[in-house]
């Protein structure tokens, strides 16, 4: 039973003036009952319906549905347990299906399986004569199949009052007749219908009539008392299925698939920048700990000066005095570290092969044996080696690097270099040209010895040396007529945490001050340090450009909330709470980040693949763009989350929209 007592509306315009749309209304509407309000148009009768269906609580005076005061109860279960819509311009959701569109409410009912909503709404449709028309969308049908699917919407939730606001109002006179007897048929299985019509016809077949005009009740004539006694029904639970949201917020972002794809490829560029980033800086460290892993023991301590009062350079530069030497082994000595060698370096050395000078090369030569530990180690199938072998201290040789290799086969400095190539040279000639610490041309000293081995181009990237024999490196000496130049002393450890404890020991130690006293270990982790810092750093200078895209995503949801403002009074007014609607909007952000990250991933993917060869030519590092899953994981939380952030607004407006205002406008 529906009571209205003193009932009284005024709308505010402006400030100060208001105007009264309904004056002191008082009316009883039984259960089961088929009422009809009628009047001119502007008496106030949508106003009249929209405080019984609840949609508008801004009212003086009582309203009590079997005694509750519709002021004070919660509305969306108000909705969903008791209220069915139709209205008259039908306010179907244009992209779903009918049948689609009759489960909307039914997504409501936790109690209901899938296929039982579908089996519901099939039955509904049915009930409304049109079985046949499940798949077909709004478009394709006329008005008065239209305002019959409303009607199977409308009864979705079984609800014990249908309001219905001139729902015959764009329809023909026979479809409008079909209409009413549908709602007719309705009042007699118990349902209360109230509907607003100007047709008299229609209100001629209405248990009870209320006229109004100017907002005052001019008379309320009831023809027939009804007798019927609603049994009071258990409320349902009102709850929305994460599901639910998912598929239909998809089928709106599919709706306006276009647009949202603009959004998501604007948004993939900031993504796919990240994402190179990530996979260069990965590269990188990569490469370097490879490198570094080959060529230097993590086992080793390198100590050597430092010019320049202690600045750091990351490689020896200038040869150690005598008493230097002995500084550094009594360090050594003090760490019980037994392992000691003086290495041999010299700098700026050419090369002639065939009685030719090899121009555009030289190299820094350094005596294999100061790395003995890892010596055996350095092979081809660990690829430190292009081909050949190491030195053996006892004979003459070399292994040149894979520039001067090239040069003595006359190919380019990016030219491919095969282990055949390679093999080519082992074991020939090769003489070592020294023109002294001023690079006296005119007194170029030469040096002949054998090629042993080759090493393979991408692991030379930082080491530049060359490794020769001690008897290479002695022949050299003497024949040069110069100091065997000590340019460090380098020490063995038994594990590479002692190596590590040493370094740190001696890092910040005065005395050291102008010493470096250095692991490779410790020295790749500070480059790593070095280069994620960069990488961070890009990273965030293309995160700035997410939040464009977050603005676009705002702009392109807030558009949404507008097209689709009826809809939204249409979900509001089945009983969707607030949340549901937030959520339905921040789903489809969800979405349209989701289809970013797919596609930037795919394009940063296809950049890494096609770029890390051409970088490997001319750097030599391998796979230097590798994004790892982790990076393709954490590019998405993040951009989820900066979704969800720019989503909150327009979601916020979509919830807080006014359903009675949302569905007034035409
Ligand atoms: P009816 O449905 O009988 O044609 P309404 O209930 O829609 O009449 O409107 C009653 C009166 O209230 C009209 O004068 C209308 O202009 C006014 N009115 C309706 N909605 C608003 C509003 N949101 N703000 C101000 N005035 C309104
Ligand atoms: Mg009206």
């Amino acid at each position: 039973m529906l009571e209205i007592t003193a009932l009284q509306k005024t709308y505010k315009l402006g400030k100060k003036k208001e105007i009264p749309v309904l004056k002191n209304i008082n009316v009883t509407i039984q259960d089961g009952e088929f009422a009809a309000i009628i009047g001119k148009s502007g008496s106030g009768k949508s106003t009249l319906l929209n405080i019984i269906s609840g949609l508008d609580t801004d009212y003086t005076g009582k309203v009590l549905y079997n005694g509750e005061d519709l002021q004070e109860i919660d509305m969306d279960k108000y909705h969903v347990n008791h209220v069915g819509f139709i209205f008259q311009s039908f306010h179907l959701v244009s992209h779903m299906s009918v049948v689609e569109n009759v489960k909307v409410p039914l997504y409501l009912n936790p109690e209901l399986s899938e296929s039982e909503r579908n089996e519901r709404a099939r039955d509904l449709l049915q009930q409304v004569g049109l079985e046949n028309f499940e798949s077909q969308k709004p478009a394709q049908l006329s008005g008065g199949q239209k305002q019959r699917v409303a009607i199977a919407r409308s009864l979705a939730n079984n609800p014990d009052m249908i309001i219905a606001d001139e729902p015959t109002g764009a329809l023909d006179s026979v479809t409008s007749a079909e209409i009413i007897q549908l709602l007719q048929d309705l009042t007699r299985q118990g349902t209360t219908v109230i509907l607003v019509t100007h047709d008299l016809n229609i209100a001629d077949k209405t248990d009870s009539v209320l006229r109004l005009a100017d907002g005052e009740v001019v008379s309320f004539e009831r023809k027939k008392e009804v007798t019927k006694k609603h049994s009071l029904k258990k409320e349902k639970k009102l709850r929305l299925n994460g599901w639910a949201i998912a598929k239909m917020s998809f089928r709106s972002f599919f709706n306006r698939k276009f647009r949202n794809l603009l959004v998501a490829l604007g948004t993939s560029i900031g993504i796919i920048a990240i994402l190179l980033a990530f996979g260069l800086g990965n590269g990188v460290n990569q490469s370097l700990s490879k490198i570094f892993g080959t060529t230097f023991s993590p086992n080793q301590i390198t100590t050597y000066y430092l010019e320049d009062g202690g600045s750091i350079s990351p490689e020896p530069t200038v040869p150690l005095t005598n008493s230097e030497i002995k500084k550094v082994k009594q360090l050594y000595q003090d760490e019980n570290i037994s392992e000691v060698y003086e290495r041999t370096t010299i700098k700026g050395i050419k090369f002639e092969y065939d009685e030719e000078i090899l121009e555009g090369v030289s190299g820094e030569m350094q005596e294999a044996n100061f790395k003995p530990a890892r010596y055996e180690d350095l092979t081809v199938e660990d690829g430190y080696l292009l081909s050949g072998k190491m030195v053996e201290s006892e004979e003459s040789g070399a292994v040149i690097p894979s520039g001067v290799a090239r040069k003595i086969l006359g190919k380019s400095d990016t030219a491919e270099l095969t282990k055949k190539d390679g093999d080519k040279l082992i074991g020939k000639k090769i003489m070592l040209l020294y023109a002294g610490r001023n690079s006296d041309s005119a007194n170029i000293v030469k040096t002949e010895t054998v090629i042993t081995g080759i090493t393979n181009p991408s692991k030379e990237g930082f080491a530049r040396g060359f490794d020769v024999s001690t008897k290479t490196m002695n022949d050299f000496i003497e024949t040069a007529g110069i100091e065997k130049p000590i340019l460090s002393v380098d020490a063995f450890t038994k594990t590479t945490s002692q190596a590590e404890q040493v370094v740190e020991k001696y890092e910040n130690d005065k005395e050291w001050a102008n010493y470096a006293i250095t692991n490779a270990n410790a020295f790749v982790d500070t480059f790593s340090q070095f280069t994620n810092i960069i990488v961070y750093l890009v990273a965030f200078i293309a995160g700035l450009s997410l939040a464009v895209a977050g603005v676009m995503i705002a702009i392109i949801l807030y558009i949404g909330v507008v097209e689709r403002t009826r809809e939204i009074g249409v979900f509001r007014a089945i009983g969707y709470r607030k949340r549901h609607i937030r959520g339905l909007f921040m789903m489809e952000a969800g979405y349209i980040i989701i289809l970013a990250n797919v596609l930037s991933s795919a394009a940063a993917m296809t950049i890494a693949k096609l770029v890390s060869p051409i970088l490997e030519t001319k750097i030599g590092f391998e796979e230097m763009i590798h994004i790892s899953f982790w990076n393709f994981l954490v590019t998405l939380v993040i951009t989820l989350i900066i979704g969800f952030l720019f989503s909150i607004y327009p979601s916020n407006r979509a919830a807080k929209l006014d359903a009675a205002e949302a569905l007034r406008s035409e």
